[in-house]
């Protein structure tokens, strides 16, 4: 438990199996995460990631005919939840932390909780705009970058804190994940731009690269080439998402910047309903971890979006 992920992504002798989990809604208690969790710990996850939500913005119509606006955090609870992870399976956990939302001030709160509850990895992500929003916009005093989150992680890994005049502080000691996107963040112009803006985060500190979602490993593959070419060293990690919908063929790519191959799409549409979505999904993801784990990756990680069965099968086929 005392490893962190680079530490045993090091150790490895073969690909290792890790995967994330979105904390529960507000109002449900733990054991839908362990639900998602307790199918998947007989292949020894060697990490679980937990994502961090942000406030949305809701809007509601009072009885005087005006609207009022307010915040609400739909999932709350990434820390929590992550420390009671750890402490009841015993594996070691990467929450996630996100520039929006935050001040530099909360940030670093967050993350003394964090070391408190012996936790050593985080993801650094900066989040989408909130919902309604076209463009991402900090806290005043927040991170804007993902680069920068990594900067102020990093100084505290160097014992500098906001306030400087902080005598004899604590170094941290956190292993620092970052988000990297084989067919480029939806918002760069171009994927040369969005590799050298991810050389910027490993510059910062970041110990290695979890990936968004793909489909075709070709462009995982080509993603790690144009990396190392610019002199990316660090651990690329591929992440996968199994398709469980039809609709899907038309969320994915509009919401993440991600293609189905013709291949797939074709496959999808002769599916009858979304259980023939699912299994298809799961042969699909076999098939793309076996030729991923055959190329020697760290590390398979998958996105579970709190329901494990299908990752509990591909699993089976491949651990
Ligand atoms: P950044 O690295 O800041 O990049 C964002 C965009 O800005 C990119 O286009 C980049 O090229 C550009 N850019 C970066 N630095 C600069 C700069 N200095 N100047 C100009 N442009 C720059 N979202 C959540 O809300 N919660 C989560 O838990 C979460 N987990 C995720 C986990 C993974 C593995 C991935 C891949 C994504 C996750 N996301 C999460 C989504 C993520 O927050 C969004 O994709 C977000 O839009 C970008 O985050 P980032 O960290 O890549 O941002």
């Amino acid at each position: 438990m005392k490893d962190r992920v680079i530490e045993h992504i090091a150790k490895a002798k073969s690909t290792l199996f890790s995967f994330e989990l979105l904390p529960p809604l507000k109002g449900q208690d733990f054991s839908s995460t362990a639900n998602a969790i307790d199918p998947l710990m007989e292949f020894k996850p060697a990490f679980i990631n937990i994502t961090y939500h942000q406030e949305e913005v809701v809007y509601e119509n009072l009885s005087n005919g005006l609207i009022k606006k307010h915040t609400v955090r739909k999932r709350p609870g990434t820390v929590g939840i992550a420390a009671a992870i750890k402490f009841r399976y015993g594996v070691n956990v990467v929450p996630h932390i996100i520039c929006g939302g935050f001040t530099r001030e909360e940030t670093e709160n967050a993350l003394i909780d964090l070391q408190f509850l012996g936790v050593n990895d985080v993801l650094a992500v900066r989040g989408d705009p909130q919902v309604g929003m076209k463009k991402f916009i900090p806290e005043p005093d927040g991170n804007q970058h993902a680069t920068e989150l990594v900067k102020q992680i990093n100084k505290l890994n160097n014992g500098l804190y906001l306030d400087e005049e902080l005598l004899n502080t604590r170094s941290m000691n956190f292993c620092i994940g970052v988000a990297g996107y084989p067919e480029k963040h939806a918002e760069s112009p171009n994927l040369d731009s969005d590799i050298h803006f991810l050389k910027k985060k490993i510059e910062a500190g970041a110990h290695y690269i979890v990936t968004q979602m793909f489909y075709d490993n070709q462009k995982y593959f080509d993603f790690v080439d144009r990396c190392r070419a610019e002199g990316i060293t660090v651990p690329i990690i591929p992440g996968l998402k199994p398709v469980t919908t039809s609709e899907q063929i038309v969320s994915i790519p509009k919401t993440f910047n991600v293609d189905i191959p013709a291949g797939l799409v074709k496959e999808m549409l002769k599916c009858k309903d979304n259980l023939q979505v699912r299994q298809l999904g799961v042969e699909w993801s076999i098939a793309q971890a076996k030729e991923l784990m055959e190329k020697g990756v760290p590390v398979l990680h998958f996105y579970t979006m709190g329901k494990s069965d299908n990752i509990q099968k591909i699993a089976k086929a491949v651990f």
